[in-house]
């Protein structure tokens, strides 16, 4: 084989409970994630060693050295399996850098992929999926895709139906926010408003009924009821230019405009492809993007 090329989705949570921190650092959550037509394309081809490049959007912002997800995956899997990590990864972005988008997670997976096809390792699909939680919480759902609820810190996930498409924008802000930054500040909110930031003095975050039936009924109008992102204060304090573009595409015609993820880019919910396309073109070029969700996970191409 001499190249592969393999398609990763970015995603949106939809709904983001974020309980306490844990003796670990990490927090709980109940997260559902639906993964949308925004895509990185990573193709492995055979080198001596390990190389990483990349081109398209904001790839200034994303190391070229062991460091990034995708090399850091290929290596994981060299290793599980006894092989060199003789691979040239390269990196086609199209997916905003540290926006919320799990965008780097999306490049670990694909590079999962595309090293054990490129390697003939043929493994187990569940062994990948192992392998894509220790290289990251948002890694699996990449693999998988489609709309899953994500339990522990996101990486154990149950797959749920979807029953229609969704029509989405996603504004890109300038410059990322970092994920642990925003979680930080969501502790320190919480602690601000006299209540306890701890695993133990919180209930435990649960998947929101109302939004798993919208998601199965294919139903917009059902969903802008049921979106819900724990971190959207903590993203919108270090980021107050947020809540400026939240109420905009609200003002312009969105159903319901959320933070992906620990953000800063803003998600915005049309009820058609048309609105998104007008949506869209409000924003200045290139700073917003029309999608539709679900979409597949980690495709060889
Ligand atoms: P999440 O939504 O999973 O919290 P994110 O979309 O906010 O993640 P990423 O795009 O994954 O953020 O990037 C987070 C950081 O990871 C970046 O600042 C970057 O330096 C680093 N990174 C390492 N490898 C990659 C990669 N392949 N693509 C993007 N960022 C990478």
């Amino acid at each position: 084989m001499t190249a592969v090329t393999v398609r990763v989705p970015a995603k949106v949570n939809v709904q983001l409970s974020v309980g306490g921190r844990r003796p670990d650092g990490f927090h709980d959550l109940a997260t559902v994630f639906l993964a949308v037509g925004l895509y990185d394309q990573v193709t492995a081809t055979p080198a001596d060693g390990l190389r990483i490049t990349a081109a398209g959007r904001d790839v200034a912002g994303i190391p070229l050295d062991a460091t990034n997800l995708a090399a850091r995956a290929a290596v994981a899997l060299a290793k599980r399996y006894g092989v060199e990590p003789d691979v040239h990864l390269h990196i086609d972005k199209d997916i905003p850098v540290a926006g919320g988008m799990a965008g780097g997670s999306a490049d670990a997976a694909g590079a999962l992929v595309a090293c054990d096809a490129l390697w003939g390792l043929g493994a187990p699909r569940n062994e990948l999926i192992a392998l894509c939680a220790e290289l990251g919480s948002d890694v699996p759902f990449s693999l998988v895709g489609g709309a899953a609820l994500g339990t522990g810190r996101g990486e154990i996930l149950t797959p749920l139906e979807v029953g229609g498409e969704f029509h989405w924008v996603f504004a890109v802000a300038e410059g990322g926010l970092s994920t642990p930054d925003v979680y930080r500040e969501c502790d320190r909110l919480r602690r601000a408003g006299g209540g306890s930031d701890l695993a133990a003095n919180l209930p435990a975050p649960a998947a929101d009924p109302a939004l798993v039936a919208a998601l199965r009924e294919g139903s917009a109008v059902a969903l802008r009821a049921a979106l819900s992102n724990d971190l959207q204060a903590a993203s919108v304090g270090l980021r107050p230019a947020l809540a400026g573009t939240l109420a905009a595409g609200l003002g312009a015609g969105a159903l319901a405009a959320l933070v992906s993820g620990s953000g800063p880019t803003c998600a915005f919910l049309l009820p058609s492809a048309a609105g998104a396309a007008a949506l869209a073109a409000t924003f200045p070029p290139g700073s917003a993007h029309p999608a539709v969700s679900p979409a597949p996970g980690a495709t060889l191409l």
